[in-house]
């Protein structure tokens, strides 16, 4: 057993403590590949959210604040050093806790992880304003200032990374953060706040609660102290957030869901199209934002990409998560379990085909089997609806303007793919795709340096880059009349 789950019971970490909720109840957290409790988490409900977010602002006003931008830099990069010193304990931990495959973990979130410490470490102290001349009576210029007190909601599907996407640089523009893990995946978030102790940030910088989403999480969302919410997760609780958040007009940021089309052309690399593709739905077990779980064909290649496809979903070795040979974990959770049969079942009853798959994959833990749906008509739900597991459907398209219409015929618009061989059609694809990222002759890569997120039901603004920079500071112009 783990280090860290060893010990059970795991308290909240508030003002640079660990400390049981004021209520004094625990909840389970399961491992998805076992269904077995691995531990107990302290559960954190409005009274511990606003011990947090007092913590927070202290040390937003003092402390953290204060602090000069290059010394923020330096915690930041002591904090990705002790990730790295500890990066097999999280890896397991992770891996106990979301049901993922240590391999995978190991190669892109934990290696994510870092990098986006070590990137917004180097923004610290490179957050300036412009000097603007707007009169020749006046030196008028602008500065960037820190929001103030973030509060980071985040899903369980890449607990580890997506919650470093948004504290890292939160805390590099000297924001103070208050954290909430989703309920199934609490442990890494727990055992980073721990590590940001020992890296010497001031208490009250990074405070972590886990909890449920309609407690802890809609405390955040209605605290009148927090000024910036940045989620990420499903678009009916975005839009609740968005909802909530205008009492006291917080700042908002939303990453959503997907359904995103991966296209292919005739004349592009099949294969290596097909093996993307399978990547692109069956990573992480289809739990994944921008999942290709839309795969268009053009009608002279359909065959061949089906039978390709399912060549990939056999392929998959589904199996204990902490084998290094397995490729595909469990679901989260008994209730994605159903939630995706259901689509599964759905998707038959509509008169679509289960070319493989479609069933659960064992009786113990929560996998499904990789499923691909042939005979799938664009307007059946399982085409229009986030199933968020390993389901792909594969559409035939007869020509460029119908590959466009069907992938732009979602709600949602966060990601596409578009394989070809002619470079002309890449360009007038890139151009039509309603989509916060467009991947050419590839799926699925993202970077914390590149803009991410999307429109419509996959969100509102982005994270990443520059853009993280500004969602966290604020803009002040300061005119000072030199006039005589
Ligand atoms: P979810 O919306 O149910 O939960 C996400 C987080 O919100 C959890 O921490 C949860 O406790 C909290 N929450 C729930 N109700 C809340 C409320 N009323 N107020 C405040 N917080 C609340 O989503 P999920 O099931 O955990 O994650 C899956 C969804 O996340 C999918 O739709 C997926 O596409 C999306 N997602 C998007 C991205 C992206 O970058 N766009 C990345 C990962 C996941």
């Amino acid at each position: 057993m783990n280090q860290f789950t060893a010990g059970k019971h795991h308290d909240l970490l508030i003002d640079g403590q660990r400390v049981p909720a004021a209520s004094g109840r625990y909840f389970e957290t399961r491992d998805p590949s076992t269904e077995e409790v691995i531990a107990l988490v302290a559960e954190a409900d409005a009274a511990d959210v606003d011990a947090a977010v007092r913590s927070a602002r202290a040390a937003f006003e003092g402390t953290w604040g204060q602090m000069r931008p290059a010394d923020r830099g330096l915690a930041l990069l002591r904090l990705a050093e002790f990730v790295r010193r500890d990066q097999e304990e999280l890896v397991e931990l992770e891996s106990l806790d979301s049901g993922k495959p240590v391999s995978a973990v190991r190669r892109q979130d934990l290696p994510a992880v870092i990098d986006t410490l070590i990137y917004y470490a180097g923004w610290a102290d490179k957050i300036s304003g412009q000097v603007i001349p707007a009169r020749t009576d006046a030196l008028t210029y602008t500065v960037r200032e820190p929001m103030g007190v973030v509060g980071a909601i985040i899903p369980w599907n890449f607990p580890l990374m997506i919650g470093m996407w948004k504290i890292a640089p939160a805390l590099a523009c000297g924001c103070t953060v208050v954290l909430k893990p989703a309920e199934l995946t609490p442990l890494t978030a727990l055992k980073i706040g721990e590590l940001a102790v020992e890296a010497g940030f001031p208490a009250g910088t990074l405070n972590v609660v886990p909890g449920f989403g309609k407690t802890a999480g809609q405390a955040i969302v209605d605290h009148p102290d927090i000024d910036k919410v940045t989620f990420t997760g499903s678009p009916g609780v975005g839009r609740q957030i968005l909802r909530g958040a205008a009492g006291n007009l917080k700042r908002v940021t939303l990453e959503l869901g997907g359904k995103s089309a991966n296209i292919i052309f005739p004349g592009s690399d099949v294969e290596k199209a097909v093996k993307a593709a399978g990547a692109g739905i069956f990573f992480n077990t289809g739990q994944v934002c921008s999942a290709g779980s839309r795969i268009l064909a053009h009608r002279s290649i359909y065959d061949e990409v089906v039978e390709r496809l399912v060549g990939r979903a056999q392929g998959m070795r589904l199996g204990d998560p902490r084998d290094d040979k397995t490729s595909m974990g469990p679901l989260i959770s008994q209730t994605q379990m159903e939630r995706v049969l259901g689509y599964i079942e759905v998707g038959r009853q509509e008169g679509a085909e289960v070319a493989i798959g479609g069933a659960r994959h064992g009786d113990k833990g929560y996998y499904v089997s990789p499923t691909v749906f042939t005979g799938v008509e664009h307007e059946m739900r399982i085409s229009q609806e986030e199933i968020f597991g390993p389901v792909a459907t594969v559409i035939p398209f007869e020509d460029e303007d119908d590959a466009v219409r069907l992938a732009n015929g979602t709600v949602y618009s966060l990601a596409a793919g578009v394989w070809t061989a002619d470079i002309a059609q890449s360009h007038r694809m890139t151009r039509k795709l309603k989509a916060g990222t467009v991947w050419v002759n590839t799926y699925g890569p993202t970077d914390v340096r590149l803009p991410w997120g999307g429109m419509r039901d996959s969100g509102f603004g982005r994270e990443h880059g520059d853009i993280a920079i500004e969602n966290f500071t604020e803009p002040k112009v300061v005119w000072i009349n030199t006039g005589r």
